[in-house]
């Protein structure tokens, strides 16, 4: 079978690996699709030097084989059923698993393919062995709302530990694909409102048209500080942290979702926090529970409309080069390679 490996800057080739057999536990799926994620990008732009390696870690498919212990076990996803896919190493061992936070397993993460390639997915392929307690059915939904799973699990995660409750009044920093995932949960949820920050006209102009309602610049912002309860930080810039406590009301949360570089500091007054009773969360990933509710998202079709929206662009496995490429030159929401 074919997986996708990224060589160098800007080279990627498809590579014969052998076929993956499953295990008692697990399920053999047949790719359907695969969302190109930041992690991608950065691979294939260079910034993030690690060569060679396969990644693809937003993948779903049909499942084409159930190891023995869970085939016909009820609950478990059955051959022919379209899946998401958790492809994080969750080792149930460590001390983050057994406190239930699996996001931040201490086992090292990925594997490696026959050939001894770095494996970060490796779901840029034809075939994908997973632990069957790692997928999620979605029933009969479009491949690419499927692939949507994993980014949806980290949003679900996010708003989940943001303590967002339907009724608040929620701002987003950032109109990215992430973003925009926060806006479509939070309305779907419940939201009073749900305003953005961006600085792209053309990103505000889109997050109007997905419902948003209102949008502004983040130096246009003064009829809106503090007016919100929950305040989503997905594109971490300098200066985010402050802009995002500015738009808080009191019991305000401010959740910090996107990476940010890593010499970026906040200057937060302690009084202010203790006297507003604010919050700062960070948020990483996802963890099992979230995927369960994400996956009941995608298959009940309440966010379809969103997701759709944000599907730029869609490759087959052979043209991943174009794909990379298109999701480096420009700014995208989802190219899908599959
Ligand atoms: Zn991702
Ligand atoms: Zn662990």
């Amino acid at each position: 079978m074919q997986v996708a490996v990224v060589t160098g800057p800007g080279a990627v080739e498809l590579r014969d690996e052998p076929r993956p057999r499953a295990g008692p536990d697990d399920v053999l799926v047949e790719v359907s699709t695969c969302g190109l994620c930041t992690m991608e990008r950065r691979l294939f732009d260079g910034t993030k030097p690690i060569y060679p390696v396969a990644p693809g870690h937003e993948a779903a498919g049909r499942v084409v084989e159930a190891g023995d212990a869970v085939a016909s076990l009820p609950g478990a996803p059955q051959v022919g059923d379209l899946v998401t896919m958790d492809l994080l190493t969750r080792c149930g061992t460590c001390h983050m698993c057994r406190r239930g936070r699996s996001a931040l397993c201490k086992r090292p993460q990925g594997g490696k393919l026959s050939d001894g390639t770095i494996s970060m997915g490796a779901g840029l392929a034809e075939v994908v062995r997973v632990a069957a307690a790692q997928t999620y059915r979605v029933g009969e939904i479009p491949v690419e709302h499927a692939a949507m799973g994993e980014p949806l699990a980290c949003v679900v995660h996010s708003v989940r530990l943001g303590g967002f409750r339907a009724g608040d009044r929620v701002a987003v920093i950032g109109a990215g694909y992430m973003g925009r995932l926060h806006l479509a949960l939070c309305r779907a949820w419940g939201a009073s409102c749900v305003g953005m920050v961006d600085v792209s006209a053309e990103r505000r102009s889109e997050a109007v048209d997905a419902g948003a309602d209102w949008v502004a610049g983040p130096h246009d912002l003064s009829g809106w500080l503090g007016h919100h309860d929950v305040v989503f930080v997905t594109a971490g810039t300098p200066g985010a942290v402050e802009l995002a406590l500015d738009l808080c009301d009191d019991a305000g949360a401010v959740v910090l979702y996107g990476a940010f570089p890593k010499d970026v500091m906040a200057s937060v007054g302690a009084d202010r926090i203790h006297h507003h009773e604010l919050s700062i969360i960070g948020v990483f990933s996802q963890e099992p529970e979230d995927w369960r509710t994400a996956a009941g998202l995608l298959s009940s079709g309440a966010l379809a409309a969103d997701l759709d929206r944000l599907v730029t662009a869609r490759y087959r496995l052979d043209e991943v080069a174009d794909a990379m490429t298109l999701a480096v030159s420009q700014p995208v929401y989802r190219v899908m390679v599959g």
